[in-house]
């Protein structure tokens, strides 16, 4: 019963994702206007910004020729664009907020006031820990798994998943790595490598939850499980890079995935006499609410902590205990293949 109503919760879950739409701040023809304006004269209002000196055919105003480099351009001109976009948003939120009506998301985000030039501090100060405690879980794994526990006769781990665990520490701590520099200064390549490392680590763990629980330890049936999936992740990838970033569109691919995994994991939790199942327990019930308060998310109190940031302080409790369920993992399978050897 109460393994159903938890279901019913996933699936509940599922269809709020269909509702997202892109950020409306964005779509908003004032704000366009603003934005549009600044970087043909690169200013709004009597703020100016020195990113901006182009002449309407995008070449720099001055500056020697060495500054004319087609990479060193384009830089300038996304700095621009970030520049006249954060000074667009705080003006139009000020005029926003005279009338009474409460902040709007621009391009995916709430209107953040920067400090020191950081557009989110607290995003970024998490998003360090975050990769801090991955970094952690993933030497003191490497530890147990190489020098703690013996290895077969052929000098390979007992643990057959050892080789998916380590990759799936890199793709970990890519995508925290991204995410913090992106909180850090939003521009599109940063913002195109946070989503992409995000979309991938996704990716890469629903192969990962779906190999483990389902015990496929053949070769050729673990190809059969991550094939499709990586095609998909890889078009989808290639899709939000290269054709259109589609905040809506990315959100209901990463929820979906997101609620996939949490319910193989739950379906495994529910079914296995794992040693160490409540871990699992403790780290599918905390997803899930986590992953509320990335789907209800809320503007930032005080213009610096909004949900977001909030789901990626609840992060790191969790994936220290997901590490720690990964070791005890690796000691049960070591202990139940070596018994059997016996
Ligand atoms: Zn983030």
């Amino acid at each position: 019963m109460e393994r159903r109503r938890f279901l019913l919760f996933l699936v509940a879950l599922l269809c709020f994702a269909g509702l997202l739409e892109a950020s409306p701040g964005d779509a908003d023809p004032v704000y366009r206007a603003c934005v549009e304006q600044c970087e043909k004269t690169g200013c709004v209002g009597d703020k100016c910004f020195q990113h901006c000196n182009f002449s309407s055919e995008g070449n720099p105003i001055d500056g020697p020729w060495y500054l004319q480099e087609p990479l060193y351009l384009q830089w300038k001109q996304w700095d621009c664009r970030s520049d006249c976009r954060y000074h667009c948003m705080i003006s139009r939120e000020e005029e926003r907020q005279k009338l009474g009506h409460k902040p709007v998301k621009y391009h995916g985000k709430w209107p953040f006031k920067r400090s020191y030039g950081i557009q989110e501090p607290v995003s970024v100060a998490l998003s360090a820990l975050n990769l801090a405690v991955h970094f952690q879980g993933w030497v003191s794994f490497f530890i147990l798994v190489n020098y703690k526990l013996p290895f077969r006769p052929n000098k390979k781990t007992y643990y057959e998943y050892t080789g998916l665990w380590n990759i799936y520490a890199i793709f970990a701590m890519n995508a925290w790595f991204w995410s913090a520099v992106f909180h850090s200064r939003d521009v599109d390549l940063t913002e195109k490598l946070d989503y992409s490392s995000a979309v991938a680590l996704l990716g890469y763990s629903l192969i990962l939850a779906i190999i483990r629980a389902f015990d496929v330890r053949l070769e050729a049936a673990r190809v059969m499980v991550a094939a499709p999936l990586i095609a998909f992740v890889t078009t989808h990838i290639l899709y939000l890079n290269f054709y259109q970033f589609d905040y809506g569109w990315n959100m209901k691919v990463c929820v979906t995935m997101g609620i996939l995994q949490l319910v193989v994991w739950a379906v495994w939790a529910g079914v296995t006499r794992h040693p160490s199942r409540w871990k699992l327990w403790v780290v599918v019930i905390g997803g899930a609410l986590a992953m509320l308060l990335e789907i209800y998310d809320f503007p930032p109190y005080w213009g610096l902590v909004d949900a977001h940031a909030l789901w990626h302080a609840t992060t790191i409790p969790l994936t220290y205990l997901w590490w720690s369920f990964v070791r005890d993992d690796t000691e049960f399978r070591t202990s139940v293949l070596i018994k059997k050897k016996k």
